[in-house]
């Protein structure tokens, strides 16, 4: 089976796990700021701070921003579940806005609509917009609602280490409060498990670094009594531990040094598969001018998907579907979610198939795909 995505590690990813097994730290040691300080310089963020998931980032992140219990949280229904589950872990509520049928990310103007058709008391205080498949959303217009609405913006760039908007790194935050990698093994960029956070706002990242340790500090400033010795510490609220380990981090440190090489062959392998598809009765994935992609998932829309999804499994191709809507999982139709509440996403999910796209994958296998799609769509 082809899978849909896969990471590439290399000899020198395999040293740097070993090095450290062999050093004097497993965790807290010095591979974390090292791994920061390499996601820092490849995407511009100004502070970074490492987490054992994105998961916990978007956690963190959002109690930073000061989201709690009767605040909302608004993100996009075609994201994984933890885009959303981060506000309800605050005893936040959550809603969706529906996307742009063309990008399948956040309609900055259904963002609009629904922000001016909701009464203050329930607008959010933090928007969440997802890069889908590695494709930046309209930033601009995001930042522009967030001013005049006033509310705060985490990127979810799980899928967007290496891409760009308008000329600027995604992570540099030009546009949002804070920026969340994941590095997951599908992703673009691994550590195994892990994910950062990036923000140029120091107190932001300082709290953040705290809450993953336990809300606890060792720097005396910032204690509530002087401090008593070196051995003394304070837990100033109530933290967790989402910290990121030396092994995870100096593999991180060693593949976020190949992020631009990664982005350039999924980049070369989509516009093959755009070559390879142009005859098929297939909607091809559309990345605007001012951006580019990092090519996390190569998504085409097609009539009659289930049927296609099982033929190609049948011929050993590992195609799948990014997303089932968030709103329509059980959790959160207990929550009082229907179909039909978010048309475009729940239209766009009945057609969508991820084909596989990574690093490693050849030109020949490639050719199998669209064979194999071909077949499937006859
Ligand atoms: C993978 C992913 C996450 C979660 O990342 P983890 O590092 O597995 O916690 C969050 N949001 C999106 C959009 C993702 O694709």
């Amino acid at each position: 089976m082809i899978p849909y995505g896969r990471q590439h590690i290399d000899d020198a990813d395999v040293q740097a796990v070993l090095d450290v097994l062999r050093s004097d730290f497993l965790t807290q040691g010095p591979a974390v700021p090292r791994f920061e300080a390499a996601v820092a310089q490849a995407t511009g963020g100004a502070h970074v701070v490492a987490f054992n998931s994105a998961t916990s980032a978007l956690h963190a992140a959002c109690i930073a921003l000061g989201l709690g219990p009767g605040d909302w949280l608004w993100t996009t229904p075609n994201t994984f579940v933890a885009s959303a589950n981060c506000g309800l872990y605050c005893g936040a509520r959550v809603d969706f806005v529906d996307i742009d049928p063309r990008t399948y990310c956040m309609d900055a103007g259904a963002l609009e609509r629904k922000l001016e058709a909701t009464p203050s008391v329930r607008r959010p205080k933090i928007v969440v917009p997802v890069h889908f498949g590695g494709c930046p959303c309209d930033m601009v217009e995001i930042r522009g609602l967030a001013e005049r609405f006033g509310f705060r913006t985490i990127e979810d760039a799980s899928h967007a280490i290496g891409a760009s908007y308008r000329g600027r790194p995604i992570g540099d935050c030009s546009w949002s409060d804070v920026c969340v990698f994941s590095y997951h093994p599908v992703k673009i960029v691994t550590t195994g498990e892990g994910g950062t956070a990036s923000t140029r706002d120091p107190e932001i990242a300082w709290r953040m670094q705290t809450l993953r340790t336990h809300g606890i500090t060792r720097e005396p400033e910032r204690m509530t009594r002087p401090s008593p010795g070196a051995w003394y510490y304070e837990q100033l609220e109530l933290g967790f531990n989402y910290r990121m380990t030396d092994i995870h981090a100096a593999l991180g440190a060693s593949q976020v040094a190949k992020v631009e090489r990664f982005v350039q062959r999924r980049t070369d392998l989509a516009a093959r598969y755009d070559e390879l598809l142009d005859s098929l009765p297939v909607r091809r994935p559309c990345v605007g001018a001012d951006r580019t992609s990092a090519w996390h998932l190569y998504v085409v829309r097609l009539a009659g998907r289930d049927r296609v999804f099982e033929r190609m499994r049948a011929a050993g191709i590992g195609v799948n579907v990014h997303y089932i809507p968030v709103h329509l999982q059980p959790h959160y139709r207990a929550l009082g979610f229907r179909e039909g509440d978010f048309p475009e996403a729940e239209r766009y999910a009945q057609e969508a198939l991820s084909l596989p796209l990574f690093f490693d994958l050849t030109e020949s296998e490639q050719d199998q795909i669209a064979t194999a799609l071909a077949e499937a769509l006859g």
